[in-house]
Parts: C-alpha cells; structure tokens; sequence
C-alpha cells in the first residue's frame, strides 16, 4: 500500500502582520487626501482618490479576515516552500496550486493532498506544453465525454513582438483543432504558443493529465 502525500498548510504570520500594516496605511492615505481636499478645496478628483485609498483598504479588511489571512506549506512531492504570494490566497480557501518546483498538481484546503482527478477549476490554468502535432485524449477536451465533432483554435502567441523583432518564425497564429462534445464548441482550451512549443490550458485536470501523457516527447518532462 503506497501512501498519499500530503502536506500541512499552516499560517504565515509574518505575512498577515505586513499586509494589514500595508492595508492600513492605505487607510490613512486615504483619510489624509480626503482631509486635504476637504482642506484646500481639490475637489471631485481628490475625494476620487481618496474613495479609491479607502476602497482597497476596505478590500484588504475584508479579504484578509474572511479568508483567513496569508499561508505557507511544503510541497507534498519534493519539499519545496509553497506560499500565498504565489498562489492563491488565504488559509480558509480551497486550493489549488501547482510547484514550481517539481511541477506537480495538488489540492486542499487546511491539507495539501494530490489533486482529485476529477478536479474541474473554472478557469483553465491546467497548461500542458506539446509539440505540433498534438494528440487529444478520446472525447471533448472540457469534460471527456463522447466528441461529435471539433473546433478549430487558434493559438495565440505570448512572444509574437518578440519573437518577430528576433526574426524567429512564430507559430502564433497556428490553427488547431479540438474535439468536443455538444455542450463545450465555447473555447474548451485555451491555447498559445511559446518559443517552439504549444501550450494547451485546460479546466479539466483528468483531460490535462491524459493530454499530457499522449504529448510526452523526448523534452516534454523537462521544465515545464
Ligand atoms: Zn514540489
Ligand atoms: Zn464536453
């Protein structure tokens, strides 16, 4: 019986504590420039900026004590130091976060653990870096069910200026068809292109990881 790795999420102090202070002093900016235009007469603009100071810190409130401030965690896989700057916030949220170390997936709120197969985020932001031709998993791209049909994507270039100021041939532009079921012809990836290499984001996490392993090459497990 192999175990599952897993991870505890613990709070970040240290950083919960410089947030609120940066917060506050968004606070106080923002009562200052109010007292100021109420002060010296700037007017409609000066409260505008003022509203927007006091806004953020609003958010700031809101955001870190309904989320449960700043947090950090091992990665489960290679012990890498995972942390909320990075990823998303907050120690009461679900979440899902890859390592930019190992490159693995996982999943958890107060436990990081390997990330549920079943997973669906509602964004794609599982990538997976091929090289033309691409192969698709059996089924639609969104969810696996039985494909009747395909749309045809074209991949948008990251590094297009770049790339054309270098005079490097780009394959922003590519043209690349999908399969999909009936419910999912709306964008079921999204696609873009970096250097030489294709990249495939995907809301499913059981189609990235099937996509992925159908488009290993030689290269396809190193740095991405
Ligand atoms: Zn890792
Ligand atoms: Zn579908």
């Amino acid at each position: 019986m192999s175990t599952v790795p897993t991870s505890q999420v613990v709070a970040n102090q240290g950083r919960t504590t410089g947030g609120l202070i940066y917060i506050v002093i968004l606070g106080i900016v923002g009562v200052g420039i109010a007292a100021a235009s109420w002060t010296w007469e700037f007017g409609f603009c000066g409260y505008g900026i003022a509203g927007f100071f006091v806004f953020m810190f609003g958010l700031g409130m809101v955001r870190t004590t309904t989320q449960g401030g700043a947090w950090k965690a091992d990665c489960p896989g290679c012990g890498a130091t995972l942390t909320s700057d990075e990823h998303p916030f907050g120690m009461r949220a679900f979440k899902v976060v890859r390592c930019g170390a190992c490159g693995e997936w996982w999943g958890g709120t107060e436990l990081l653990q390997p990330l549920d197969i079943d997973y669906v985020h509602n964004d794609p932001i599982f990538e997976a870096k091929a090289a033309l031709p691409l192969t698709w998993p059996d089924g639609c791209a969104r969810c696996g069910e039985p494909a009747t049909g395909t749309v045809g994507l074209t991949a948008v270039s990251d590094a297009a200026n770049l790339a054309s100021a270098a005079g490097v041939t780009t394959l922003g532009g590519t043209h690349i068809d999908v399969p999909v079921c009936s419910k999912h012809r709306q964008t079921p990836v999204s696609v873009r292109t970096t250097g030489d290499k294709i990249g495939v984001e995907f809301r499913s996490y059981r189609i990235f990881c099937q996509f992925k392993e159908l488009n290993a090459g030689p290269e396809a497990g190193a740095a991405d």
